[in-house]
């Protein structure tokens, strides 16, 4: 089997010319664009393209977007003051804080400070809970674009064996969340699983969230499975996933590219938080 390309890029886009559509919808409505506030706090080279990413996003969208950009020296102070002026800032229905945040800088204490309401990136504990609980939240970017990703192929996610390798807040243990409430049949793996590639092997749908270059290998998918590929690992100034794409494209049905996959669902699906939060606020 040679299995077919799940094109992050053109799913984003299409999703992206759905927001636009929403987005124009509530300028229409409320008078002012939706507004996301996208913090950066030092100079990670990472940090600047996926920002600039980002913001990019939301003027293809006709999202507006505030940007911060704090010295690295920033003191936690610093920051919690200007995310509790965002919180109270009428034009913005997200924020985000470009992670990781220069050491010394609390990054659990100042996530918490954004209000629930505008948390874009779906990381706060309150967000979380409701994910958990099946309550309405703010569902974090990348999960929900592996949903979409999934979703894209039309294969019926009921029933079926999910694989997750991974157990990180933000990638594996909230993806294997949304894949329950598909009704799917969940397994998380994790650097103590015993025997990992019988295990991934049974996956009809295996998604790896393992942050090492081309750790899964042909031998560790079954016959026709999806393989959801989250990692991006820069090596050697390229971009390399956390799959063995020929070997694994040679067994899998389907399969997402490093980079064009998960990768850009991530962008839109912040672009898509905010402007749900901003339909969402003005509702409450
Ligand atoms: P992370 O916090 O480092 O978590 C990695 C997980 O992999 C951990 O749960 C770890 O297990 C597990 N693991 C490590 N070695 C393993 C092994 N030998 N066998 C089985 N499991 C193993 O990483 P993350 O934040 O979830 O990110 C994972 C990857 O996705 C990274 O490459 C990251 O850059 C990428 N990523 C991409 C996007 C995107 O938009 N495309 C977004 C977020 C992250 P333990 O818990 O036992 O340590």
């Amino acid at each position: 089997m040679s299995a077919e390309i799940i094109d992050g890029k053109a799913l984003s886009a299409s999703i992206k010319e759905d927001l636009k559509g929403r987005a124009a919808e509530f300028e229409g409505a409320y008078g002012r664009k939706v507004g996301l506030a996208v913090i950066k706090v030092g100079d990670n080279p990472a940090s600047e393209i996926y920002v600039r990413n980002k913001i990019r996003s939301c003027e293809e969208v006709g999202v507006k977007s505030f940007s911060y950009n704090l010295p690295s020296e920033a003191t936690e102070d610093e920051l919690i003051e200007l995310i509790d002026a965002l919180n109270e800032d009428a034009n913005v229905d997200g924020i985000l804080v470009q992670l990781p945040l220069p050491a010394g800088l609390n990054e659990k204490k100042i996530l918490a400070r954004i209000s629930p309401e505008k948390d874009a990136d779906g990381f706060h504990a309150v967000n979380a809970g409701g994910l958990l609980l099946g309550l309405p939240c703010t569902k974090p970017c990348t999960p929900a674009g592996i949903i979409e990703l999934i979703r894209s192929t039309g294969t019926k996610i009921a029933g079926k064996h999910a694989v997750v390798i991974g157990r990180s807040n933000i990638v594996g243990k909230p993806v294997a969340v949304l894949l329950l409430g598909e009704n799917a049949t969940v397994t998380i793996c994790h650097s103590k699983t015993v025997d990992l590639p019988s295990i991934t092997r049974q996956a009809d749908i295996l998604v790896a969230a393992v942050g090492i270059k081309e750790f899964v290998r042909g031998d560790m998918v079954k016959e026709g499975a999806v393989v959801i590929d989250v990692g991006m690992n820069r090596c050697d100034g390229k971009l390399y996933g956390d799959v063995n794409f020929p070997e694994a494209s040679a067994k899998a049905s389907y399969i997402t590219p490093v980079p064009g996959g998960v990768g850009p669902m991530t962008v839109t699906m912040l672009i898509r938080n905010t402007v749900e939060a901003a339909f969402r606020c003005k509702k409450s």
